[in-house]
């Protein structure tokens, strides 16, 4: 195992000690972050393995729950069967091999493109805007990246029974974050969002969009958000049964498991046209319509539902107060949640069928390794429990 830089020159060979602290931490047989994973990473190092020529490449990623990983580098050649470190995560892919679901995730203040300009629209007013802006052409999954940027900005990635919100609160929260991103130059969000979607509030933004002078001669479009229980192909089915079509393309994370919070676009579909109807949409499956946390699909949400339920046993019961959360952009399929309680730490893998889960070491714990749900919340009370009574 070398340390190399970008352009794959070697700095030099791990010592054997080196190499078999990463080979236990990798395989999860020690929790001890080795410190040379830290370094390589603050120095902007890859590392290279010498089990098989070319030699396969890895970077360090930091995960949210602030643990080191090491991933294959995506256009790296495959590590020789045996090598412990054949496990590395690909980026972008868990193990489970399944393809990514990540979109990047937007910094509040930044404009985000939608709908591409009609041509010959924006003459005259272009130079003053660089196409860095966002005025530009829209980027694959905008608008899903703005609904989870927005939900991730209003907290909804992680649930405490000690501090429930209510389903008011909720969308307050989701107003509140989305006057923290742009639209266009001059027009926040949250002035062109409405928290309901039937066919009033449609006519309602179609009104605002035609009167609201800042989009200046920049195409117009606003955003109607809100929770539905059912969705055809090209229409949003309310729960009145009425029905309304959109004319975009859908974006969506994870699956089309109901309820599932939608973000929709209201535009024109021609220059000049002043006739607005629903756009693009985005849907996020979530846990139901009274609480906007993210689930992956329908046995996930009764998985969350599960674990949801023994955290409110711990508050009740037990006064502990824990805190779970799931990073609405990260890698793989959207199982991973971690949960904190006190210094405590515990990242579980909700997966249901993993092959290649994670073996069970002290603070991963992995769905598919206990074979149920029963047997995975006893390992959680065992495990924060034991937890307290050590402090
Ligand atoms: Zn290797």
């Amino acid at each position: 195992m070398r340390i190399i830089d970008r352009s794959l020159q070697t700095l030099r060979l791990l010592s054997v000690a080196e190499v078999e602290l990463l080979r236990l931490f990798i395989a999860g047989k020690s929790d001890a972050q080795p410190e040379l994973l830290a370094r390589v990473r603050a120095d902007h190092r890859w590392l290279a393995c010498d089990c098989v020529t070319p030699a396969p490449v890895m970077h360090v990623a930091l995960l949210d729950g602030g643990r080191f990983v090491l991933k294959n580098n995506p256009d790296a050649a495959e590590h020789a069967p045996g090598c412990p470190f054949v496990r590395t995560e690909y980026d972008g892919k868990n193990s489970g091999g399944s393809i990514s679901h990540i979109v990047p995730r937007l910094q509040p203040d930044s404009h985000v493109a939608l709908h591409s300009e009609f041509k010959g629209n924006s003459m005259g007013i272009a130079p003053q805007i660089s196409r860095r802006n966002g005025v530009g052409n829209p980027r694959p999954k905008a608008l899903l990246s703005l609904l989870l940027s927005i939900l991730e900005s209003a907290g909804m990635d992680s649930y405490s029974p000690h501090r429930p919100l209510t389903i008011g609160e909720q969308y307050a929260a989701i107003r509140n974050a989305a006057g923290r991103f742009v639209l266009k130059p001059g027009i926040p969000l949250d002035h062109v969002l409405d928290t309901r979607i039937n066919f009033q509030r449609l006519v309602a933004m179609s009104k605002k969009l035609r009167d609201t002078e800042a989009f200046g001669t920049l195409r117009r479009y606003g955003l109607l958000l809100d929770v539905l229980n059912k969705v055809g192909p090209r229409q949003l089915v309310l729960d009145d049964g009425s029905k309304l079509n959109f004319f975009g393309s859908t974006e969506v994370l994870h699956s089309r498991s109901v309820p599932l919070l939608t973000l929709a676009t209201v535009a024109s579909q021609e220059t000049g046209s002043n006739y607005y109807h629903l756009g693009k949409v985005a849907f996020v499956p979530v846990l139901s319509s009274r609480h906007l946390f993210p689930v992956v699909d329908d046995k996930d949400r009764e998985n969350v539902q599960e674990i949801f339920a023994l955290l409110r046993w711990f508050h009740e019961k037990k006064q502990i107060q824990v805190t779970a959360s799931r990073c609405f952009f990260q890698g793989g399929d959207g199982y991973m949640m971690a949960l904190k309680s006190g210094a405590q730490l515990l990242e579980l893998d909700l997966h249901p069928h993993q092959l290649d889960g994670l073996e069970s070491n002290s603070n991963e714990l992995s769905l598919s390794a206990f074979g149920s749900i029963e047997g995975l919340k006893k390992r959680i009370v065992a495990q924060l429990l034991k937890g307290v009574s050590r402090v």
